[in-house]
């Protein structure tokens, strides 16, 4: 008798773009990145297109268990309406979590009230808080400095763990909670600016730091797209001794990769 083969372990990049110039150009996307992790479909950050991106790619959205947004930005939650109703068949049946920083439901609330009723439920991201969406379970280690409320996650499945830095300025204390064997990196800036983004100095810093198999650099604003991230990663793999890879558009990366790295 076969024996079932177990799920893989995926991450496909809906865009690659970030900030308000590239988002509005839409020169690279903005879709978000969507996980399917052991089987539990995740869709996190749904930015401008996401339900472009998503249906092109065939990816369903009344699979996904849960839309977890960083935080309330519009290049990481302009979608979150519409791929609420997409998760739910158009409201039609009441499923799936959505996760999201407190002030992402306050005061303007970047989900529309009459889509909330349809979701299964709402939890809020807090500091030092432990999440779980079926037979996954993610961490939200601490409150990134950026102008809205914003939180990275680290993501535990069976076979792997990894983690995303969302936006973020640099600071102490930052990188000290996140592991594993994958990293993905929100990266908008070449150089350093004092706006609160990270920029490729840190990326590399962070990288030597937490040593991860595998690095993935997304989230790429206009001059550093204009620079070739595809290069900037070749780079940093040779400066760091790490395997740095550049997301591109629809990228689809197979974390079982990560178990033959040494
Ligand atoms: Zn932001």
């Amino acid at each position: 008798m076969e024996r079932e083969k177990p799920a893989a372990d995926t991450i496909t990049f809906l865009g690659t773009g970030g900030a308000r110039i590239m988002v509005a150009s839409q020169i690279l996307a903005s879709g978000g990145i969507w996980l399917n992790l052991d089987g539990t479909e995740i869709l996190v950050d749904p930015g401008p297109g996401s339900i472009v991106q998503s249906t092109k790619r065939k990816l369903r959205a009344d699979k996904l268990s849960a839309i977890i947004l960083s935080h309330r930005h519009l290049d990481h939650a302009a979608d979150a309406n519409i791929m609420v109703e997409a998760m739910t068949q158009g409201g039609f049946k009441r499923r799936g979590k959505l996760f999201a920083p407190a002030d992402a439901f306050e005061g303007e609330p970047v989900v529309f009230s009459y889509l909330r009723s349809y979701l299964e439920g709402i939890e809020v991201l807090e500091e030092g808080k432990t999440y779980s969406v079926d037979n996954i379970s993610f961490t939200t280690p601490l409150r990134h400095i950026h102008p809205v409320e914003t939180y990275g996650m680290i993501f535990k499945t069976g076979k792997h763990t990894f983690s995303y830095i969302a936006d973020t300025r640099y600071f102490d204390g930052l990188i000290q909670h996140y592991g594993g064997d994958l990293l993905i990196l929100n990266v908008v800036f070449l150089a350093p600016l004092p706006i609160d983004h990270l920029s490729m100095p840190d990326a590399k810093h962070i990288i030597m730091e937490l040593k991860p198999k595998v690095a993935i650099l997304t989230h790429f604003g206009m001059r550093t797209w204009q620079a070739h991230p595809w290069e900037i990663a070749e780079n940093l793999s040779q400066e760091t001794g790490i395997k740095v890879l550049a997301a591109r558009d629809g990228m689809k990366f197979d974390l079982a990769k990560l178990d033959t790295v040494g």
